[in-house]
């Protein structure tokens, strides 16, 4: 297939690349440095191909290692008072970037990840809060126990592109309808009955015919009023400057009704951001699932 032959050139071209464009507005965006590639299925795990170790010498005494800490649980019993403005408007080419009421909506892109998303399912089970996962399909297959939990726990599907090529929105509207086509298919081969009412460019980088695809196949077309740049380490740095920038930006800047942007694929650094943000936003707003219905597509 056509389709197939493209995607065959640019894989071999193009490195995946998580979303971030440069604003939270603006469509356009930079490279991410941190390329989006699934594990290699070719790779030896080291205990495949280790020598079976020696019986244990009765001598040896058992471990005195104390048990790593578990973490602080997060106080989560705030009640929305935030006496800030709603967000409202649009974004490019007329796309969501706001939930049209007082609520919040936190938005996962670029899983599932098998490592790191479970660990974000936790926080949000935890904090008793609904979120909304935009899926990579090339990634289903790798993480279905994910898409599982994602649909079991009352959360939302949002389309991401099958590999998250950033200029499939200039390849016409045929190749954007498979790519997006094969990407519900991946998630409905875990769960059949799932709701797919979004779709979100990757990078943002919004094209009038994705708008137009998605609203055939009825999906709204999601983009953003926050975005966290979680993603962007040359700027913001790893570990701790990165946890700090996250509370600080989201702290800083959400409004209710905004719809945020963070990820979920390999992103550790966003998942213990959220460890302080969740119970933040819960003791100030209404925080939402989108509704798996969809909401008014531009
Ligand atoms: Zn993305």
């Amino acid at each position: 297939m056509i389709y197939l032959r493209v995607l065959a050139v640019l894989t071999a071209t193009l490195a995946l690349a998580a979303c971030g464009p440069q604003t939270s507005t603006v469509s356009r965006a930079a490279p991410s440095p941190t390329p989006s590639v699934s594990p290699s299925p070719f790779e030896v795990e080291p205990a495949a191909i280790a020598s079976p170790s020696p019986s244990p010498s009765p001598t040896v005494k058992p471990s005195t290692k104390p048990a790593p800490k578990p973490p602080t649980p997060m106080d989560c019993t705030g009640t929305a008072t935030s006496d800030r403005t709603q967000a409202t408007g649009t974004g490019p080419f007329g796309t969501v970037i706001a939930t049209g009421s007082m609520d919040v909506a936190l938005t996962f892109d670029d899983g599932p990840d098998p490592v790191n998303t479970p660990k974000v399912l936790d926080l949000l089970k935890q904090c008793g809060l609904k979120a909304t996962f935009c899926v990579n399909g090339i990634k289903v297959a790798n993480a279905r126990s994910v898409i599982e939990r994602i649909h079991n726990e009352g959360h939302t599907f949002c389309n991401h592109t099958w590999r998250h090529i950033r200029q499939l929105g200039s390849y016409g509207p045929d190749l954007i309808r498979e790519d997006l086509t094969m990407t519900n298919n991946a998630i409905r081969s875990v769960v059949p009955d799932a709701k797919i009412s979004y779709f979100r460019a990757p990078g943002g980088e919004w094209t009038a015919d994705y708008v137009s695809v998605a609203r055939s196949m009825g999906m709204t077309s999601l983009h953003w009023h926050l975005d966290t740049r979680d993603w962007e380490s040359s700027q913001y740095g790893k570990g701790s400057s990165m946890v700090n920038h996250i509370i600080n930006y989201v702290e800083g800047s959400c409004h209710p009704g905004s719809v945020i942007l963070m990820h979920d694929y390999q992103k550790p650094d966003t998942t213990e951001a959220l460890r302080t943000i969740m119970p933040w936003l819960k003791a100030r707003f209404s925080v939402v699932a989108l509704p798996r219905d969809g909401m008014a597509s531009p």
